[in-house]
């Protein structure tokens, strides 16, 4: 019997996590053997020619010579972009339907969470304050998604039926339906102009670093509210606060942020008008990642055939 090919499990999360995913993988790849990468001997290093990664050490990819790709568990590979420089591999990362799902579901409830001013009657709360403030219908609030990719026109459609006015911007100019597209700077200036609330959908590039500093707050319609979903290095936190307490932008939703777990002297914890979110708008799914990681996989044992793969050079 020919032997099945062996696929490392690269990964840092803790040890029972790491087993629970090869358990999980192994029932699904029929063709080869996902084995956790401390049990992976180092002569079969240099036989594999895929790994499947979730948040590893960029540099003990290094170890597995023959590679040919890597299939993350997660949607943003980020790390793995900026810090292996010249990968000789191809890096794909997890496009997951149900992913975009669970991220539209984020983007719909902390939407309503802004627009319906939750934030503003937690505090009237704390103080016994009763005060009702207008309701603005959905069809009267403009919302704005940077970054049009899998997760952004997931959200923009949930979004549309519930009855909100979509804008979004996007590298290429798009064309979608219920969305008024657009791309480039000028296009970047109008959608911060017209947006009550203006969702990050992006990944972190060269581009997009600390592409939210003061210029682009100033940009922002006065009391316009914000929410994080991309990665945290997009917005410049002293400009961030600079924005709320200048009462220019009213409330921030932050998911990601530039070290997580978030460290626990960080002035965002304690800010009023931040709401801190450990990095949960759209978690990996074990069961449907686990389908579309197989599908992969025994795709290319089979036809040789590389998922679509991250382009090194615009990193995304
Ligand atoms: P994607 O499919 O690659 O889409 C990225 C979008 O951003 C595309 O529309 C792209 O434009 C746009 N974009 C990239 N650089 C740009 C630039 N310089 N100017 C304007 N637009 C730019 O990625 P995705 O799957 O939607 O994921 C987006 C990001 O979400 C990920 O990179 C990750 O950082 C983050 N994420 C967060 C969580 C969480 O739990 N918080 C979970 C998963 C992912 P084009 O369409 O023109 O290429």
């Amino acid at each position: 019997m020919m032997k099945k090919s062996i696929i490392p499990f690269i990964s840092q999360l803790p040890l029972a996590e790491q087993n629970e995913w090869v358990k999980r993988l192994n029932i699904h790849i029929i063709n080869a053997d996902v084995v956790l990468a401390a049990k992976v001997s180092d002569n079969d290093k240099h036989d594999c020619k895929v790994a499947i990664v979730a948040n590893p050490d960029p540099e003990t990819l290094l170890d597995y010579s023959a590679l040919v790709w890597i299939q993350s568990l997660w949607a943003g590979v980020e790390r793995l972009v900026s810090e292996i420089e010249i990968p000789t591999f191809e890096i794909v990362r997890l496009i997951d339907p149900c992913l975009a799902d669970t991220m539209a579901d984020a983007v719909v409830a902390w939407s309503y969470y802004l627009h319906r001013d939750m934030p503003i009657y937690a505090a009237q709360q704390q103080k016994q304050i009763w005060q009702q403030h207008k309701v603005i219908l959905t069809s009267e609030c403009t919302i704005g998604i940077l970054g049009l990719g899998e997760l952004g026109q997931a959200s923009a459609a949930k979004l549309a039926l519930n009855g909100f006015n979509i804008i979004g911007w996007s590298r290429k100019q798009k064309s979608l339906t219920n969305i008024e597209c657009f791309s480039g700077k000028e296009g970047f200036n109008r959608v911060l102009s017209q947006s009550d609330i203006l969702i990050i959908l992006l990944p972190l590039t060269n581009d997009t670093l600390y592409l939210f500093k003061k210029e682009s707050f100033e940009r922002m319609k006065f009391g316009g509210k914000i929410i994080n979903f991309g990665r945290g290095k997009i917005i410049d936190n002293s400009a961030l606060f600079n924005a709320l307490d200048t009462g220019k932008i009213s409330h921030a939703v932050l998911d990601v942020f530039e070290q997580e777990p978030l460290n626990t002297e960080s002035r965002l914890w304690h800010h009023p008008k931040i709401t801190i979110l450990p990095h949960i708008s759209a978690l990996t799914n074990q069961d449907s990642a686990c389908l579309i990681v197989n599908n992969n996989i025994e795709q290319y044992l089979i036809t040789g055939e590389i998922p679509p793969s991250i382009n090194v050079k615009k990193g995304y």
